[in-house]
């Protein structure tokens, strides 16, 4: 079997360049093309200082899959395109594996549909960091046995929205293995939570009943703690992502997956057993 065809949609930007590095250098794949607004011409090899790679950068993503017809596309471009993307994508027969954080549930629904009309697996990853879906799944675990939780996550201050998408989905992860085990944490007497001006989002309101505080600050990627509390012990479980490349494995990992799947297909552990 040869090696699988990518197409990188956003290859010049900064996750898009991860990428397309990781996809060079990945056993088995091979970078095809490489598409972006802005570094049309340049040698996508060249831009991310892997040697010349023979695929120039280009705008047209319609031209460039009928000319190289890849196996699969990855996406780490911008919500307001992505839609356009993947429509595209899929009119090939390309499988997408998207990175692109921001669909709404109208966009799944096309997507499934799309997915099933073109016979043509779509896979998507609010986060490739492998260390995430473990802290995740660990989280998870502990919750049956320890069901008394809170979360710490700290991003850059960049990071327009809080809480984080992957402290919203660790809550949610929580909740229901607490529901499924049938526990329940210890009950916070009425008043013990300090209010304080300014504090706002320091405990989100939409994580059922798993406190998250979030930090914003200079100095962090991306962070997250799952703390613990039981009698006379605490357990932390951390993730750190202290560079781009954490998430590289997984696109790798989908990459390589994606075909094998059917339909629309969401979130990294479903491709990692
Ligand atoms: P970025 O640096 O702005 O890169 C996006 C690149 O895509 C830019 O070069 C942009 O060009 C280009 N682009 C935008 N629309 C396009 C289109 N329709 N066709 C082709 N190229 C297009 O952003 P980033 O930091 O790499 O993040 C990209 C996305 O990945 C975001 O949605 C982010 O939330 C997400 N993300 C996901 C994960 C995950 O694990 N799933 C991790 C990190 C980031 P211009 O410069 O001209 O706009």
């Amino acid at each position: 079997m040869g090696d699988i065809k990518v197409a990188v949609t956003g290859a010049a930007g900064r996750m898009g360049r991860e990428v397309v590095r990781a996809v060079i250098e990945a056993e088995g794949l091979e970078l095809v093309a490489a598409i972006d607004r802005g570094c049309i011409g340049t040698d996508a090899g060249e831009l991310v200082g892997c040697g010349n790679a023979g695929v120039a950068v280009e705008s047209n993503l319609d031209e460039a899959l009928s000319r190289t017809k890849p196996d699969v596309m990855v996406d780490f471009t911008l919500p307001e395109g992505l839609m356009g993307n993947l429509r595209t994508a899929l009119g090939h027969g390309t499988a997408p594996v998207v990175g692109t954080t921001g669909l709404n549930p109208a966009d799944f629904a096309e997507l499934e549909q799309l997915s099933a009309s073109t016979s043509t697996p779509v896979f998507i990853a609010p986060n490739f960091a492998i260390g995430a879906v473990l802290m995740m799944r660990f989280a998870a675990a502990a919750a049956k046995y320890m069901p008394d939780v809170e979360i710490i996550e700290l991003h850059h201050d960049k990071k327009l929205d809080s809480p984080s998408g992957t402290a919203l989905l660790t809550a949610q992860r929580i909740g229901e293995a607490r529901r499924a085990a049938g526990v329940s944490p210890t009950p916070v007497p009425a008043g013990r939570i300090e209010k304080a001006v300014g504090a706002l989002g320091a405990r989100a309101e939409n994580t059922g009943d798993v406190p998250v505080h979030s930090v914003r600050l200079q100095g962090f990627v991306a962070h997250q703690e799952v703390i613990f509390g039981g009698p006379g012990q605490a357990l932390t479980i951390r993730h750190d992502s202290i560079d781009r490349k954490s998430f590289m494995p997984g696109v790798v990992l989908a990459a390589r997956k994606v075909r094998g799947l059917t339909g629309l297909v969401i979130g990294l552990e479903k491709v990692m057993d």
